[in-house]
């Protein structure tokens, strides 16, 4: 295959806003996407609430300024000030851009953009369509993508780097629909391939394929990644299935109350209550829960998310896939009756760990959206930044790449690398007497992420994570693949994806055992206050002989002094 000047992999916001934007700085680029999924598939098309940006349309006294300070308090100060300023600058110009591209924001009555208010965040400056934001903007970037000439490879599984000492040949992935293994020989690769929180599989907000193929894939190539340890829990995901009830429902006014009928936020967060951040508020949830004032179900204890007092008009408008997903998972209409929910594993704030352009340690090889860490959020992500980070960096590493890409001379990618992958692959479907399988190992990765690097964190039960993790990689050595045919081999995807899993598992346990602080998403029950003099730093791990290594990166700070972070 001739080279491509840039292959992106990833067909979500990010990956796609990189494509555009790269389109568009060099028309004459070669560019190509590779995704597991089609592009419209990809998890953006699952954000509902929206994306921030200081537009005033709402609040006419919000600025710039305002949503930088509140994204540096709300990462619990480990957010790199300079990455953060670019975030919120940049912001009010994508989100027009978007509205020029044709994503139908929701309006107001005077045909600005519409803004609602979201946790965090010190006035309404949320951008939205009702309630299906990334399903609307992830269709007009496409549109664009296609319109602009950029090669589509949709379902090519992405397995490796090829990497030629410091720098990058490309990339090799399996055609899913053949199960040929390919080389994909490219100056540059961006990673836009997502987020990781669906290892923690049996309560998670993300899609089944959000497990951080693209982190691990720049781990093992010897990449360092950044603030592994920092896993978001949201905290209204469906009691049963953990899928996310977006905190637009809380922004449009919903309650949290507990058994005792209680809108309990008021003792953990009296000025913001319900619109707290999402580490405060799911820890609040959870704290009642174990205390008893929770509800009880055979599916587990639960909180409520009541919206009755909201009114039938306002739901069916403005939340209306909320109600749809709450009757058909629930059996519940929430213009009647309260939701059952319960934190949800929901987001990665760490990832592959970049500079503000997008550029990753190995020449050739940059990363943008959920899998990068830039880092904009810290130890919390605000609702509404994630959308907005893919965005704006998505944007900002396309640029990059188109700028960069034509100075590395394209190489080779050998075919014994190929022929050597394609060995493994086969190596999993063979007949052996003591085997694993797929499924299991996967149930006991989640479960042993849940009960010990979850929402409450201490010594003793990372340790026992780390121990499970081990033999849970011990065990994938022996694990089998029952389908030994080519064409849509899902039972090797799943397993490849469980193989990232476990590698990436093993960096969130080595960070949060190592972090002896709470800071964000980090609650260690046994370092319960932030520590500033030893703690406010980035980590940094690195992949060493199969093992995670770690090390540190100092934060960068900017015009705002550390302070205690209340609500
Ligand atoms: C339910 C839900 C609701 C959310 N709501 C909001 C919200 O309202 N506001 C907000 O700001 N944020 C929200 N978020 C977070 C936000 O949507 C995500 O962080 C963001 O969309 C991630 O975009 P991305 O482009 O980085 O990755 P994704 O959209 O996850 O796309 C990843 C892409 O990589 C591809 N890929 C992955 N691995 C491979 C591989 N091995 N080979 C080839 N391709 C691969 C996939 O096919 C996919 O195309 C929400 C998240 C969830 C889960």
């Amino acid at each position: 295959m001739k080279p491509f000047d840039i292959v992106v992999v990833g067909g979500g916001g990010a990956g796609l806003y990189a494509a555009m934007e790269a389109m568009k700085v060099n028309p004459s680029l070669n560019i190509a996407v590779l995704s597991k999924v089609y592009p419209n598939r990809s998890h953006t098309s699952a954000a509902q609430g929206g994306a921030n940006a200081a537009l005033a349309n709402k609040a006419k006294d919000d600025t710039v300024d305002m949503h930088i300070f509140d994204t540096i308090k709300g990462s619990d100060y480990l957010a790199d000030q300079d990455a953060v300023e670019i975030l919120c600058s940049e912001a009010p110009r994508i989100i027009r851009e978007l509205d020029n591209i044709g994503t139908p924001w929701s309006r107001m009555d005077d045909r600005t953009i519409a803004q609602r208010p979201f946790g965090g965040a010190g006035r309404p400056r949320c951008c939205y369509c009702a309630d299906k934001t990334g399903h609307t903007i992830l269709q007009s970037l496409y549109e664009q993508c296609l319109k602009k000439g950029v090669f589509f490879f949709n379902e090519y599984f992405v397995l490796n780097i090829s990497a030629g000492g410091s720098k990058s040949r490309g990339l090799v992935a399996m055609n899913m629909r053949t199960g040929k293994v390919e080389a994909f020989p490219a100056r540059t690769v961006i990673l836009a391939t997502g987020g990781y929180a669906k290892m923690y599989w049996n309560r998670s907000s993300n899609a089944a394929g959000n497990t951080g193929d693209g982190q691990a894939i720049a781990y093992r190539a010897g990449i360092p990644l950044k603030d592994m340890e920092f896993v978001q829990f949201h905290p209204t995901g469906l009691r049963k299935s953990g899928l996310l009830v977006t905190e637009g429902a809380r922004g449009e006014g919903g309650y949290l109350v507990n058994s005792e009928g209680e809108r309990f936020m008021k003792n953990y967060a009296p000025e913001k209550m319900e619109l707290g951040p999402r580490d405060l508020v799911s820890r609040s949830i959870e704290t009642e829960i174990l205390e008893g004032r929770g509800f009880d179900s055979p599916a587990g204890p639960y909180m409520h998310l009541d919206l009755t007092h909201l009114g039938g008009d306002l739901i069916k408008s403005r939340l209306p896939q909320i109600r749809e997903m709450s009757m058909y998972f629930e059996g519940v209409d929430p213009i009647d009756e309260p939701i059952p929910i319960r934190p949800t594993a929901h987001y990665s704030m760490g990832g592959i760990d970049t500079d503000n352009d997008g550029r990753t340690v190995m020449e050739g090889v940059y990363a943008a959206g959920e899998a990068a860490c830039v880092s904009v959020h810290g130890a919390n992500r605000l609702g509404g930044n994630s959308l907005l980070d893919i965005l704006v960096f998505g944007r900002i590493t396309g640029r990059t790449a188109a700028e960069e890409a034509r100075q590395f001379e394209p190489d080779e990618i050998p075919s014994s690398e190929v022929s050597a992958i394609e060995e493994e692959l086969r190596e999993y479907m063979r007949p052996s007497g003591h085997y694993e399988r797929y499924g299991a190992l996967r149930e006991e990765l989640g479960q042993t992420l849940a009960q010990n690097v979850g929402i409450f964190r201490e010594k003793s039960k990372i340790e026992k994570g780390v121990k499970d993790l081990a033999e849970l990689k011990e065990r994938f050595q022996h694990v089998r693949v029952f389908d030994t045919s080519d064409v849509y081999n899902t039972n090797l995807m799943q397993v490849m994806e469980l193989r990232n899993m476990l590698d990436l598992a093993q960096t969130v346990a080595a960070g949060a055992l190592a972090r002896e602080e709470s800071r964000g998403s980090h609650t260690r029950t046994d370092f319960p206050v932030r520590d500033d003099e030893k703690w406010h730093k980035h980590t940094l791990c690195t992949w060493e002989d199969g093992s995670p290594k770690l090390d540190q990166k100092p934060v960068t700070m900017g015009k705002y002094e550390l302070q205690e972070r209340t609500y």
